[in-house]
């Protein structure tokens, strides 16, 4: 039996939303409105009333973690356990999909390898020693920031258009180039040309298009804001046949125009699709009164917006705390004894979360966290697949997979140490440019050809022995990946290799590869598991057990929690110094959305707080209130004694040695805090 309640736990424009099914539909709406939970209900009512089936729906999410809950929630209203929602996932997975389905229309086979930061890096690095470029001159992420601009702009090489004055457009382009056909070699892609390829697949073959566009009856698509172009693009073609596009967002809360969203793909929705419906959510039902009060003030300094009123549904709630400590080893004593002393009682760990604007920020609540014994999880850190074992296993992995992965080749030929020095590394490398081969294929030929020392040619040659036979371990004999793996570990001699050599480092080294052969059982397959290391965003692991969140305010996106604190809010750190300093508003307002989307994931309790003093890239600096703070309404505060000027604060200032301040005055940033707030 069906459960319609879905309906009933809506409000009037919540359920209008859900019911407007045919023609393009936009909800626009603040912070906690319930559009998360609308796209949900749209989908369990599409299903519900035999509209499509479950494949015929295409719902995009932020994270691949909101993907599976939308998969659970969407189960769980229909209750039914097995909703086969194969088109829910982030821009990247389903990209992802759709390629392995047509990797020849764009020249790569259907295994190809996704390569993360730290193989684009290398990658560009060779490519600017080839063509004589100086990478201290022109950094490679650098290089890399550009090529991804042109690729959310939907560029190929060709179809580059550039800034003619831009000398660093003019000698980045012929690099694009060199380096879109290096991957094209490899069968790989970096994360932008998953969508750059499907778009240039959908636009050149209509019968490809045809088959998706007719079969995606309905498309809905969470965090609309914050879509860039191509991906605005993607959705515009996918769209084409039944129009049904149903997208949600809040300009507030556009968070990632320097990652090339356009706001103004937001904005003109109703331009690019005719005869659109727009849609107002204006219920909170998220955040107390007070925390939408102090949230709703503050966004309203931001000349450049649509504007709209949000009401909440719940109680007033606690005032917003607003906490001034001395430093930033203060600070986060300041807030693990908040933890500790009061809210432990309350909320639970996971409902706790303190969001910072830089990850580096982390770093002194673990300290403390660590020194307390008090659980925490840090989402988008280093993540657990970039730690090096971690890397050196996928590798491995990687190029079982797909012989022609030269990135995982070069990683692991000699690791563990196989006695194959620099100069057969580069052999093999001048042999497989020449002859146009892998780097596997061209070590097995240098070999036959007798080309390679007799020293290394043992080490060398038993390592392509290894690989061969792994393939043959995991595609005749059809042992499964998590076994794979451990032949692996033990047959290349990579366990012994870290047993051997028995320190801390080792031992933590063979309990994240430990981790990582259980994670592995989660997946059907090695093809499975290995997309699933390429996609997976910071904010998608580490989610058991009770602990205490940290992330950045970007990452947070579309959660909520209890508790949130918002630590460091001190000018240059945030807003980003960045930010103070590009010319006009745009990066302000910017940082300012940000503040909104982390004041705003709150439900019961948000705790602002910035240090006076802070240890900042080797240096103590004497910080500045940030200016947010400022535009903060004071009816909805409630200070800690630092504020309170009648109370003598002076014992409170013994600063660090190394700074040194004049006997009996105040921080010149309490000074400069002053003034602001007077
Ligand atoms: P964000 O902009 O942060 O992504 P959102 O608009 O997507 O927020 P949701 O996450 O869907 O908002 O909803 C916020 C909270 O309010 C959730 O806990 C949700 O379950 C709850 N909620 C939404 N609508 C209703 C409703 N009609 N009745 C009760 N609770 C609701
Ligand atoms: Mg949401």
């Amino acid at each position: 039996m069906i459960n319609s309640e879905y309906l009933n736990n809506l409000n009037n424009a919540q359920k209008e939303a859900v019911l407007y099914l045919d023609g393009p539909l936009l909800i626009v709406a603040g912070a906690g409105s319930g559009k998360t939970k609308v796209l949900t209900s749209r989908i369990a009512h599409i299903i519900n009333e035999k509209k499509a089936f479950p494949n015929q729906i295409l719902s995009v999410t932020f994270t691949n973690k909101a993907a599976k809950e939308m998969q659970n929630r969407v189960s769980s209203i229909l209750n039914s356990e097995a909703i086969g929602l194969s088109w829910l996932g982030t821009f990247h997975s389903i990209c992802a999909k759709l390629l392995r389905k047509h990797a020849p229309a764009a020249g790569l086979t259907s295994n190809f390898t996704i390569i993360d930061t730290d193989d684009q890096v290398r990658l560009i690095k060779n490519i600017c020693k080839a063509e004589n470029i100086d990478i201290k001159q022109l950094a490679p992420k650098f290089i890399l920031s550009i090529i991804d601009r042109w690729k959310n702009k939907g560029f190929h090489p060709d179809e580059v258009v550039i800034n003619k004055n831009d000398i660093f457009e003019r000698t980045i382009r012929p690099l694009y180039k060199i380096y879109q056909q290096k991957l094209l070699d490899l069968n790989a892609c970096d994360f932008g040309d998953l969508i750059l390829h499907v778009v240039k697949i959908l636009e050149k073959n209509h019968d490809i298009r045809n088959i998706y566009s007719n079969n995606f009856k309905y498309i809905l698509v969470d965090e609309y804001q914050d879509t860039n172009y191509i991906q605005s693009r993607w959705l515009n073609l996918l769209s084409e046949k039944h129009k049904n596009l149903c997208c949600v967002g809040d300009d507030d809360q556009s968070i990632y125009s320097w990652r090339g969203a356009e706001i103004k793909n937001f904005l003109e929705f109703d331009q690019v699709y005719k005869n659109s419906k727009v849609i107002r959510l204006e219920e909170n039902y998220r955040s107390s009164q007070n925390i939408l009060s102090v949230a709703s003030n503050l966004i309203a300094n931001n000349q450049n917006r649509v504007g709209k009123t949000l009401k909440t549904t719940m109680e007033e709630g606690d005032l917003v705390k607003l906490n001034c400590f001395k430093n930033g080893k203060d600070e986060a004593i300041g807030v693990s004894d908040e933890i500790e002393k009061k809210l432990k009682k309350k909320y639970s760990f996971n409902n706790i979360a303190i969001l910072v604007r830089a990850i580096f920020q982390t770093r002194e609540f673990e300290e403390r966290f660590l020194k307390i014994g008090l659980p925490y999880r840090i989402l988008g850190g280093t993540k657990f697949y970039e730690r090096a074992e971690i890397k050196d296993c996928v590798a491995y992995l990687r190029l079982i997979h797909q012989p022609k992965d030269d990135l995982a080749f070069d990683r692991i030929v000699n690791n563990p140490k196989r006695a194959i020095g620099e100069s057969t590394i580069k052999l093999i490398h001048e042999f497989s440019k020449t002859n146009a081969v892998s780097l596997e294929i061209a070590s097995k030929k240098l070999i036959e050809e007798n080309l390679i020392k007799p020293k290394t040619k043992i080490g060398l040659s038993s390592f392509l022995f290894l690989m061969d036979k792994w393939r043959n371990d995991i595609n005749i004999k059809k042992i499964n990946h998590v076994k794979l793996l451990q032949l692996v570990l033990d047959e290349s001699g990579y366990s012994s290799m870290l047993k051997n050599k028995k320190d801390l480092e080792n031992e933590n080294r063979l309990e994240n590869i430990k981790e990582l052969l259980s994670a592995m059982k989660d997946f059907d397959n090695l093809e499975n598991f290995l997309e699933h290391v390429a996609l997976a965003t910071s904010v998608d692991q580490d989610w058991d057990g009770e602990k205490v969140n940290m992330m950045t305010m970007h990452g947070s996106k579309g959660l909520e929690f209890d508790v949130v604190f918002l630590p460091g809010w001190e000018e240059g750190l945030f807003p980003h110094q960045k930010s103070i300093e590009e010319k006009g508003q745009n990066g302000l307002e910017e940082e300012r959305r940000l503040a909104y989307v982390g004041i705003t994931r709150a439900k019961k309790k948000a705790l602002i707080s910035f240090a006076m003093n802070r240890f900042y890239q080797g240096n103590w600096i004497d910080s500045m209130a940030s200016r947010f703070i400022e535009e903060l309404p004071e009816k909805f505060l409630e200070k800690n004694s630092f504020f309170d000027d009648s109370k003598d604060n002076e014992e409170d200032f013994e600063f660090n040695q190394d700074f040194e301040i004049e006997e009996g005055t105040r921080s010149p940033g309490w000074i400069r805090y002053q003034k602001r707030i007077k």
